[in-house]
């Protein structure tokens, strides 16, 4: 599978173009916002200098990656040549639905439709394609480049040719696949996210302030990262649409996400994409400080 195209410029799409290009894919990589291409573009660039810095990556295969990139605001110029698609587009059930209609329309019939929602069910997605065993979750974690796990998740229809060659083009990415079914969060989300919003919830009730419940879990469980820092650099946006396809998808109130969470969310407080979360992330502001709204709680 030679040629990838990838929609969505946004963390995780730069991500896995990255990845993508880096061995020896030709990519695609299609936003609507052409500001978040050039982001996308300045943060590869950026990236592999950090690779070769490390003697990780040559100047020539910096070269070579940055040469197998090219980006697009049109999908369609961008999937007519595409052995698999991998989308990346903000975690929107319509939207993603809106998006594999398009593809199904131009992709080429045999190529791979992945999606690298966090969420979303892949049954759900598969269905409004007329070639729901050819679609499938490849659900890259973050930051791409760095992190070994990809979730192959199969849906209802997916065959087993589809997801073999899902497995096999993330192990030759230098990944580690894990073949999962598809319900909702999966596994990883499944897992992860009841436990950042119960850290949501500790917050919420006061039960102790923002570095207490992060120290505690980092500590003591030893997390390289406590739960709220972990939410602020998820997106907490993101968080709030995993916790409610949880609670729509099984019913049970066990899922039913923070009321801090649904307010920090509605305030524009996304965490390290808004500059401000749990903590605060500003270029002036070089140690982790605790966000003002949470610094009185103790
Ligand atoms: P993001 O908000 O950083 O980026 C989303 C990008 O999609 C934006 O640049 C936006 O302009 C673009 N977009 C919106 N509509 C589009 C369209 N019609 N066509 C092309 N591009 C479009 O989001 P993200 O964090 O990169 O998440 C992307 C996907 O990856 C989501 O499904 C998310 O659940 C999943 N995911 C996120 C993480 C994470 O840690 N952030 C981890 C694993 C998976």
């Amino acid at each position: 599978m030679k040629n990838i195209t990838v929609i969505g410029a946004g963390t995780m799409g730069n991500g896995i173009a990255h990845v993508f290009a880096m061995n020896g894919h030709k990519v695609n990589l299609v936003d609507v916002s052409q500001d978040a291409l050039d982001r996308a573009a300045a943060t590869i660039s950026k990236n592999l200098d950090r690779m070769v810095l490390k003697g990780l990556l040559n100047e020539e295969q910096k070269a070579a990656t940055l040469a197998n990139l090219s980006t697009f605001t049109d999908l369609k110029p961008a999937v007519t040549q595409a052995d698999i698609v991998v989308e990346a587009a903000t975690e929107n059930v319509d939207l993603k639905l809106k998006i594999f209609r398009q593809m199904d329309e131009l992709a080429p019939s045999k190529a791979i439709l992945a999606t690298n929602t966090s969420s979303i069910s892949i049954t759900k997605i598969a269905a409004v394609t007329n070639r729901p065993t050819q679609v499938i979750g490849m659900h890259f974690m973050n930051p791409v480049p760095v992190m070994k796990l990809v979730e192959v998740i199969r849906g209802y229809a997916t065959s087993n040719e589809v997801t073999n060659a899902v497995m096999e083009m993330s192990r030759a990415l230098g990944k580690v696949p894990v073949e999962v079914n598809d319900y909702p969060g999966f596994v990883a989300n499944r897992i992860l996210m009841p436990m950042i919003n119960e850290a949501i919830y500790t917050l919420y009730e006061g039960v102790a302030g923002v570095e207490e419940i992060d120290t505690v879990m980092r500590l003591g469980m030893a997390h390289p990262m406590g739960p709220l820092q972990l939410a602020d650099f998820i997106g907490l946006d993101v968080c709030l649409a995993i916790m409610r396809v949880l609670h729509d998808g099984f019913g049970n109130p066990k899922y039913a996400p923070c009321p801090l969470l649904v307010n920090m969310v509605t305030a524009g407080r996304l965490g390290v994409k808004s500059g401000e979360g749990f903590y605060f992330y500003r270029p002036d502001i070089k140690e982790l400080e605790v966000a003002g709204n949470f610094k009185q709680l103790k």
